[in-house]
């Protein structure tokens, strides 16, 4: 590793976010750093190894478009590829495109200061070292901070515990074992069917029931990677222009209120039968109008009636509380015929509360259920989690933590106001975690490379949005976000499953070809509603 401590940019995290950063700002001939927390690259894929974790978007498109070489030498090889093969991809990338020599790896960073007197930030490590660059760039992840186990008694518990976001390199053998699982949210609907299968005995306790639609996975059909492969620059044009950024979806244009019911029962049976999120393109207003909401909920529900055995563990199951897609919508291998099992019991959190964690296991209102082990699958302090946990100050010292104190506040999601030169990839504020999130960052890096080389020919020395331009931003997001159904969950998108974080709908729901031509015009326009300052 160099000995330098002064660099052009110094890149936090080493993720898809991080590792394409540093391609591109390598590629201007900047020197640039990542400093990266875990053992290894490729963040959300070498943290979350719980079992069955894999994409819930197909494996073709939840890669890197940027180069036609990649793109071409990798082959995928099922249809939702798995964390294995996700974190074979990305360490691949970091071979290929030789990024290792610019990561330093067991970093945290967790502090960064600018200096208004030499528009540079200064950049503190846990492992007591000290750099300074002209940009800094956040790309610590939408989900990469776990959210804390606060329930009383958790440290009394006898036996091991286990967190699906960071799961053991070496795995965990569940043969011969009770198993307390808490949480429903994608990561525990994933890992149930397996651990179910492995253990004696697995008792999952449901707080809240998620909608979750059949992955339908397998190996690649040799004709569709063909068909990819052939048509790869369509398919990826494809998905940029559409509103999730995922080209498989394909939305219907018309209404699901102006079909007939047997017409809405063919088009929803169809997606469901396809498999994945392309069940939210069956109809146009799914997202934006309740009433149309309600019929693919109710769909679900029927599905769910018809899949478990017993009718009050799937009324349990059915989720009744939110619209559908609103809490982003779970994609499972066999999770609902897991409640048949002999060896697998539900326990309705609404019905007997946890009360503590004992040593024997988990009590909740009604009895205590003893547990050899315990998978905590709670979830993540999304979104503005890992920022919160770095000292990150700006202008005359001003911290982030106090400047969103009551939400999150940027530009387009890239910058914060107060805080010149740096940069958040995929940051709230930004389509994020609405969309494909291959492609999110790909268009997040792509600008903040652009916007950086901007700056270098004109040799400038600090660009920061305004406070107009902020505000401005920030109420479009919410105002876009309030003609949707997605306030109408108590989710993670809006801070619900933090107990004390301010309720803001934090991703921007516009639409990610919108969003890319509101970002594309504004660099255009000079970095519009943006100060610089010069050197
Ligand atoms: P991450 O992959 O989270 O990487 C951030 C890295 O920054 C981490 O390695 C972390 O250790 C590091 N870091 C954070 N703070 C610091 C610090 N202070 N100092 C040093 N290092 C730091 N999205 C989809 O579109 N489709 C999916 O199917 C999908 N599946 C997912 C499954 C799981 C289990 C999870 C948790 C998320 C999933 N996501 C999915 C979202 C996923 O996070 C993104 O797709 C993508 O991997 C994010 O990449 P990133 O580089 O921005 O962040
Ligand atoms: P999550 O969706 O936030 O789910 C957390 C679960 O834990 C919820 O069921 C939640 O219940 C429950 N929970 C939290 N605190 C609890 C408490 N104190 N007591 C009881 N239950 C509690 O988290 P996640 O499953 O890790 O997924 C997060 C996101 O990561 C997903 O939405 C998705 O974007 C991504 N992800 C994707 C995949 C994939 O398929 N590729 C897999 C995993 C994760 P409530 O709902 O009541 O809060």
């Amino acid at each position: 590793m160099p000995s330098e401590t002064a660099f052009d940019a110094v890149i936090v995290g080493a993720g898809f976010s991080g590792l394409y950063m540093l391609h591109r700002l390598r590629q201007q001939g900047l020197t640039a750093r990542v400093y990266e927390a875990g053992t290894g690259v490729g963040g959300t894929w070498y943290w979350n190894r719980y079992p069955g974790a894999r994409v819930d978007i197909e494996s073709q498109e939840y890669s890197y478009s940027f180069s036609p070489e990649l793109d071409a030498e990798w082959v995928w090889s099922e249809r939702y590829a798995t964390q294995p093969e996700l974190l074979r991809y990305l360490n691949h990338v970091a071979d290929r495109f030789d990024l290792r020599p610019d990561i330093q790896l067991e970093t945290r960073v967790i502090a960064a200061i600018f200096d208004e007197a030499t528009n540079r930030w200064t950049i503190a490590t846990d492992r007591g070292e000290t750099l300074s660059a002209r940009y800094c760039v956040m790309a610590t992840g939408v989900l990469s901070v776990a959210n804390d186990i606060a329930f009383p008694g958790a440290e009394t518990f006898r036996g091991p515990t286990w967190r699906t976001g960071s799961w053991p390199k070496e795995g965990v053998d569940f043969t011969g074992q009770t198993v307390a699982v808490i949480g429903t949210g994608s990561s525990a609907i994933q890992s149930i069917p397996l651990i179910a299968a492995e253990a004696d005995h697995v008792t999952v306790f449901q707080r809240t029931p998620n909608f979750s639609v059949p992955a339908h996975n397998g190996p690649i059909d040799p004709r569709v990677a063909a068909d990819w492969a052939q048509n790869r620059a369509r398919y990826r044009a494809e998905a940029r222009e559409s509103g999730f950024a995922i080209g498989m979806v394909q939305q219907f244009d018309k209404p699901a209120l102006e079909a007939t019911p047997e017409e809405r029962r063919a088009a929803y049976a169809e997606r469901w039968a396809r498999g994945g999120f392309s069940f939210l393109g069956a109809f146009n207003d799914l997202i934006t109008d309740r009433a149309a909401n309600d019929t693919a909920a109710e769909f679900v529900r029927d599905r769910i009636r018809s899949i478990v055995n017993d009718p009050a563990t799937a009324e349990k199951l059915a989720p009744k509380s939110f619209p559908i897609g609103s809490k982003r919508l779970c994609v499972d291998t066999g999770y609902y015929a897991t409640f048949n099992r002999e060896n697998v019991a539900l326990v309705d959190l609404r019905e007997e509360p946890i009360e503590a964690i004992t040593p024997a296991g988990v009590r909740t209102s009604a009895r205590e259920y003893p547990v050899d082990a315990i998978v905590y699958a709670i979830g993540f302090d999304a979104m503005t989690g890992a920022l919160g946990k770095i000292d990150i100050r700006g202008r005359g010292g001003a911290a982030l933590k106090d400047r969103w104190a009551a939400g999150p506040s940027t530009y387009l999601g890239l910058m914060i106001a107060g805080f010149p030169n740096l940069f958040i990839v995929t940051g709230p504020g930004s389509p994020s975690v609405l969309c494909n999130m291959a492609v999110a960052i790909e268009q997040h890096v792509d600008w903040i490379s652009d916007c950086i080389a901007w700056m270098g020919h004109r040799q400038l020395g600090a660009i920061e949005a305004t406070e107009a331009a902020q505000d401005a931003w920030v109420a479009h997001v919410n105002e876009v976000a309030d003609t949707t159904v997605y306030p109408l969950a108590n989710s993670w998108y809006l801070g619900a499953n933090v107990p004390g974080k301010p309720r803001v709908f934090m991703p921007y729901i516009g639409g990610f070809p919108v969003y890319r031509d509101k970002c594309n015009e504004i660099a255009a326009k000079g970095y519009e509603g943006f100060a610089v300052t010069s050197s």
